[in-house]
């Protein structure tokens, strides 16, 4: 049976100890903690909600994280991370790749609050610089909100 992982919040079957095929932890080892959160990937163009992904609050402020990779070096991966306190900012994600693929740089403005943002690093769960995607685990008001204002684009 296709179930979330309280862990990695990854969507997966569970083997038959019970531990997550993709992060290895028991999936019946809950804290309620975990039902808090998901796991949501955003694309380019997508509009974020107000909403700090951490906490669930409601929030203007944003945390700009960028992430720059090398084709050929996988290891290599620059962080920076701004805490922006400015007006809302509509198209919130980008990302760029040149056109020999040597090169992706993802930018991403995450609402964070600025109590969270005092003691949560945002990390992305992973990136996807074939996809042009980015996944965060993200407060369940987050996620809910997120799902909202890019209801049109449903379908992808
Ligand atoms: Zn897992
Ligand atoms: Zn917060």
């Amino acid at each position: 049976m296709i179930m979330k992982c309280p862990h990695c919040y990854e969507r997966v079957f569970p083997k038959q100890d019970n531990t997550c095929p993709s992060c290895g932890k028991n999936v019946l080892d809950t804290t309620e903690d975990m039902e808090c959160y998901d796991l949501v990937e955003l694309k380019d163009k997508q509009k974020l909600p107000e909403i700090c992904f951490v906490c669930g609050e409601s929030t203007k402020n944003k945390a700009k994280i960028s992430y720059s990779r090398k084709y050929g070096s996988k290891d290599y991966l620059i962080v920076k991370l701004i805490v922006l306190i400015f007006s809302p900012i509509i198209f919130l994600f980008s990302l760029i790749a040149n056109q020999n693929r040597r090169f992706a740089k993802i930018k991403v403005y995450m609402p964070i609050c600025g109590q969270c943002s005092k003691k949560e690093r945002p990390e992305p769960k992973y990136i996807n610089y074939d996809n042009y995607s980015i996944c965060f685990i993200v407060h369940k008001n987050f996620k809910d909100a997120f799902v909202n204002v890019n209801s049109n684009n449903i379908g992808k």
